[in-house]
């Protein structure tokens, strides 16, 4: 229960990579916050919660990241019924993927409004808490294609690149008060978001990967819990690859 007292907030909570935190920080003795873009999907993975954790706190919330007044105003409901925020998992994202010669401006700006604009929202609305506390944890999810680029996801890569500038920027400004911001970027993971990935390409990662198999949400859930204890407390601004090896 190394994370007994601490409130978490994790976006993109309702499934996948989400839920898996949820549960693994419900797990370790946190109060979770959940949020999606409707409070009903939120709360799919708070019963997930309820059931897998029957001692665990935890309560749905629904909005649009990208909205900055919506993400202000759940913050600030979820601070007065569940106390100041301690841990941030800055994890919702979308994909809208194809080549740059047809990529509309509405695929550019919704990649990036819900996957960086909305780090950016969730970040600025729980800063003051974290620095009054003297102690916070931001971590946000990015991609290795954040790191390395990938044909066909120009706005994806951009705002998964634009998370790690703005993850090391936070830790400088931050660090003194206590608070820690990391980036996680994981390689192929098997949720909805690569649901449809080709059998040829779940092949090639199997057989590229040193760990020679797809990744698990708890694979991600994992590095989170780690990032947001205090054996963690002297790493900031880093961004850590949980692949399997692939970008090697
Ligand atoms: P997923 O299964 O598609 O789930 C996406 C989550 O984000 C859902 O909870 C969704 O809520 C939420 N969301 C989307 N737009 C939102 C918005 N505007 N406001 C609030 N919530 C929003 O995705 P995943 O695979 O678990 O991925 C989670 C994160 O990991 C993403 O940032 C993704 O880019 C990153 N990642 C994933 C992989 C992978 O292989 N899966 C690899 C690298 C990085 P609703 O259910 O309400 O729509």
């Amino acid at each position: 229960m190394i994370l007994e007292s601490r409130v978490a907030l994790v976006t993109g909570a309702s499934r996948g990579i989400g839920r898996a935190v949820g549960v693994e920080l419900a797990r370790m003795g946190a109060t979770v916050a959940c949020l999606a873009t409707s409070e009903k999907n939120a709360q799919a993975t708070v019963d997930v919660i309820s059931q897998t954790v029957p001692t665990a706190i935890s309560k749905a919330w629904g909005c649009d990241v990208s909205d900055p007044e919506s993400v202000d105003s759940v913050v600030k409901s979820i601070e007065a019924e569940l106390g100041t925020i301690g841990i941030l998992v800055n994890n919702a994202g979308v994909t809208r993927d194809t080549l740059l010669v047809r990529m509309s401006d509405e695929d550019w700006s919704t990649v990036i409004d819900t996957n960086l604009k909305g780090v950016f929202n969730c970040c600025r609305a729980v800063i003051r808490g974290m620095m009054k506390a003297r102690w916070g944890r931001i971590i946000n999810i990015t991609s290795i294609v954040g790191l390395h680029g990938a044909a066909g996801q120009v706005n994806y890569a951009a705002s998964k690149a634009g998370i790690v500038g703005l993850t090391m920027s936070i830790a400088k400004e931050t660090g003194s008060r206590g608070i820690t911001c990391n980036s996680i970027a994981p390689g192929f993971i098997e949720t909805d978001m690569t649901a449809d990935l080709p059998e040829d390409m779940r092949e090639h990662v199997c057989k590229t990967a040193p760990v020679a198999r797809l990744g698990t949400p708890e694979d991600i859930a994992k590095a989170v819990v780690f990032l947001a204890g205090e054996g963690s407390s002297y790493i900031t601004g880093q961004t850590l690859t949980v692949d399997g090896g692939l970008s090697l």
